[in-house]
């Protein structure tokens, strides 16, 4: 099932998308999955961010040949960092380049949506937890993530966690293609099976941490070959399995 949030004639709702049309649901997603009302022809609809995570926890490093190619180790256990609930855009929104960047670089991962409250919990456990699985793109200014020395700032801007266009609840994230695209152009081109801590260790390792509410995304690390977007790329997020999240990018206009 490939669930979505979408906006129609200024209502917002989660549907579930069947062919090229979506069935709104009664309810948010989180329980049990009720339809409601008439389908709507996919093309009606503005699709938005296909949920609203109270956190985002993400994942540096988990790719060996990403880790290399930064010049970095792989870790002994996950590093994890968060992102803010602002820099949320959804499929077809545009991420803008802050002025205080010159180098912004496109990760594409695979994310991981909660579905069930999650705290400690063991790997063998977490399917219970997952309501399933989408593309983002972990948005990074990676000279302020030198210079700062930390991660927030450079992984915070707004814009800069575009997630989408739907989550797929049948999917076993063990082995699945991960792919960037730059205007048609191949960036990266991973799977899954090469990260370094799989879904249930990372997310398990996460609650340990802190408690996972359902709508909360956890986006799973980058394969190698990240690189720079500028004003007029269209980028593109393909995961195998669940579809491409296209965003394109802009300048960040000066508030006056
Ligand atoms: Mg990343």
């Amino acid at each position: 099932m490939r669930i979505c949030r979408f906006e129609l004639d200024g209502d917002v709702r989660y549907g579930v998308v069947e062919g090229d049309a979506v069935v709104p649901l009664a309810d948010e997603p989180w329980g049990q999955i009720r339809p409601h009302g008439r389908a709507v022809p996919l093309a009606r609809v503005r699709l938005l961010a296909p949920c609203r995570p109270g956190k985002i926890v993400a994942v540096g490093r988990n790719y060996r040949a990403h880790a290399a190619e930064l010049g970095n180790e792989v870790p002994a256990s996950p590093i994890i960092f968060m992102k803010p609930a602002t820099a949320v855009i959804g499929p077809g929104d545009t991420i803008l380049c802050p002025p205080q960047s010159q180098n912004v670089h496109h990760e594409a991962e695979l994310a991981v949506v909660i579905g069930r409250r999650c705290k400690q919990v063991p790997p063998e456990r977490i399917a219970e937890h997952v309501l399933g699985y989408t593309c983002a793109n972990d948005v990074t200014a990676r000279d302020l993530q030198k210079l700062d020395e930390q991660w927030t700032r450079s992984k915070s801007f707004d814009t800069f966690c575009p997630f989408g266009p739907w989550i797929e609840t049948d999917l076993d994230p063990g082995d699945l293609g991960v792919t960037c695209r730059v205007n048609g152009q191949v960036r990266q081109q991973g799977r899954t099976r090469d990260m370094v801590f799989s879904v249930p260790v990372l997310i398990s390792f996460i609650a340990d941490a802190m408690t996972l509410e359902p709508g909360d995304l956890v986006l799973t690390g980058t394969p190698e070959g990240v690189g720079p977007i500028v004003p007029g790329d269209l980028v593109e997020v393909e995961v195998e399995g669940i579809g491409v999240l296209r965003n394109a990018v802009a300048r960040r206009p000066t508030v006056v």
